[in-house]
């Protein structure tokens, strides 16, 4: 059949009323999902049909098939994990970015997508207040940030005892020692398992009451072997609390012990963009290499997230791969020297149009829009009968859990009655949160990214709870 341009035209006006539908239907839809994996499995299992289908049919059929699987997350009233929306501008050239198909793996395959990453890392720098000669990757979330920046760290702790990872390997080579947070996030391990660098040379150090890392321990782990290679990795935004470690007391320890400090900044490096936050990033702009996300607190659809390296060569030396077949350019970035992938979707595009669209401004709002929303959410929660606040705000995250009213109720009873809670709010449909453990309690997590939301929200949402509790 021959496929001209014009027959794109149905399935894609099917998509863009849909999509739209979609996202109008937040403000009223479930958030949550309504169907199971049973009837998923019964829909979306069609045979594998040996002729082919309409693309209109395809379109229409894919989008009653997850009927009731597709959780509203980009709603104003998804508070579960620490998930973010999509702005329109980020959301339409991720579309576009579809559309037009670039390879960004090089300029030559796309020379306007890497030229707007270009300035996309640019911008990301200036608005996260990180150093201009760092070097940075746009990769598909926090966990790929982490994996770049700490094969940056691999190769350059490696080169100072006069070892060249990336052609001997790991084999024999001087063991690299981890240092950080017992409350450090999983992808943090998962990044020293992908180097090879082994999850048993991760020490982990137990927090303060803030649940910052205690500088006292720092010094103490990486004066065991002072100036053997060492990373130590600390947090801006804990994942449960949003606490900021204190860049200012402990990147000095670190350096004077000679460890590489990588920052895991998924959301909270995005204080930086506020004048009311940043003082919580203060000293941060010392460390060695930075991780967070686009697809989090920026409002960029998924897969968007970021790595910032301040020695850009350790960062080149880590990456950087050649094939006779490629073209290089010395006139513009090729994304392949500073990123893991090798085809890869144009993903500098919708972190472009999220930035433009908002501005510095724009931006700082939306942070500190997201904080106040939290508090109020928190404070609102923690006013119910039968509710306890477990952790107040710093910024955007916060905790509650729900006790048992049993009379010299358990642990486990309440943890049980949390549990309970949780799961008829997100049944209610009229919000979603999930549950962490902290402290050894089941706790309710409380996460606002989401550009959408608004006090009209927050109200629906505690209403929700409200209303979970008292059945
Ligand atoms: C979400 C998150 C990550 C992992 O990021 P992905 O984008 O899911 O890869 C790492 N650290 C923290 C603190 C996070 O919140």
């Amino acid at each position: 059949m021959l496929q001209t341009t014009s027959t794109f035209q149905p399935a894609l006006r099917t998509a863009y009323e849909e999509a739209l539908a979609f996202v109008q239907s937040l403000a009223h839809a479930p958030v949550g999902a309504t169907a199971d994996a049973a009837t998923l499995r019964e829909t979306l299992f069609r045979p594998l049909e040996d002729g082919s289908i309409d693309a209109v049919a395809v379109v229409e059929e894919l989008v009653r098939d997850v009927e009731g699987g597709i959780l509203g997350m980009p709603s104003g009233r998804f508070f579960g994990w620490v998930i973010g929306g999509a702005l329109p501008a980020a959301l339409a050239a991720d579309w576009l970015t579809s559309a037009w198909d670039q390879n960004a793996a090089l300029y030559a395959c796309g020379p306007a997508a890497a030229i707007a990453e270009e300035a996309a890392g640019a911008w990301l720098k200036d608005l996260l207040q990180l150093p201009p000669a760092a070097s940075f990757a746009l990769v598909t979330g926090c966990q790929m940030a982490h994996v770049t920046c700490l094969a940056a760290a691999r190769h350059a702790l490696l080169e100072r005892c006069s070892w060249n990872v990336e052609e001997r390997g790991l084999y024999a080579a001087p063991p690299i020692k981890v240092v950080t947070s017992a409350n450090r996030h999983a992808s943090i391990d998962r990044a020293v398992k992908l180097l090879g660098l082994g999850t048993q040379h991760i020490e982990l150090l137990e927090p303060n009451a803030d649940e910052t890392m205690n500088p006292q321990s720092l010094r103490r782990a990486l004066q065991a072997r002072p100036h053997a290679p060492a990373v130590a990795i600390l947090a801006a935004g804990d994942i449960n609390t949003g606490a900021f470690d204190s860049f200012e007391e402990l990147i000095p320890i670190a350096k004077e012990l000679g460890a590489w400090v990588h920052v895991d900044g998924a959301f909270g490096l995005w204080a930086a963009a506020s004048p009311r936050y940043r003082g919580l990033l203060a000293g941060v702009e010392a460390a060695d290499s930075w991780a967070t996300d686009g697809h989090k607190w920026l409002n960029v659809p998924f897969d968007c997230g970021y790595a910032f390296v301040a020695d850009a060569q350790a960062h080149r030396a880590a990456m950087s791969t050649r094939a006779p077949y490629i073209a290089q350019t010395a006139t513009a970035r090729d994304q392949i020297d500073w990123n893991p992938d090798w085809s890869r979707r144009a993903r500098g595009f919708s972190t472009y149009a999220a930035i433009r669209q908002l501005g510095r401004s724009g931006i700082a709002d939306l942070i500190e829009r997201s904080c106040r929303h939290a508090a109020a959410l928190v404070a609102g929660i923690g006013s119910l009968e039968g509710a306890e606040v477990l952790w107040h705000p710093i910024i955007n995250q916060g905790l509650v859990r729900f006790k048992s009213t049993r009379r010299d109720a358990t642990p486990a009873e309440h943890d049980a009655r949390t549990e309970e809670v949780i799961d008829r709010i997100v049944r209610s449909g009229q919000a979603y949160f999930g549950p962490t453990t902290w402290r050894g309690m089941r706790a309710m997590r409380v996460s606002v990214l989401n550009w959408q939301t608004s006090d009209v929200d927050v109200s629906r949402a505690v209403a929700a709870v409200a209303n979970a509790l008292s059945g």
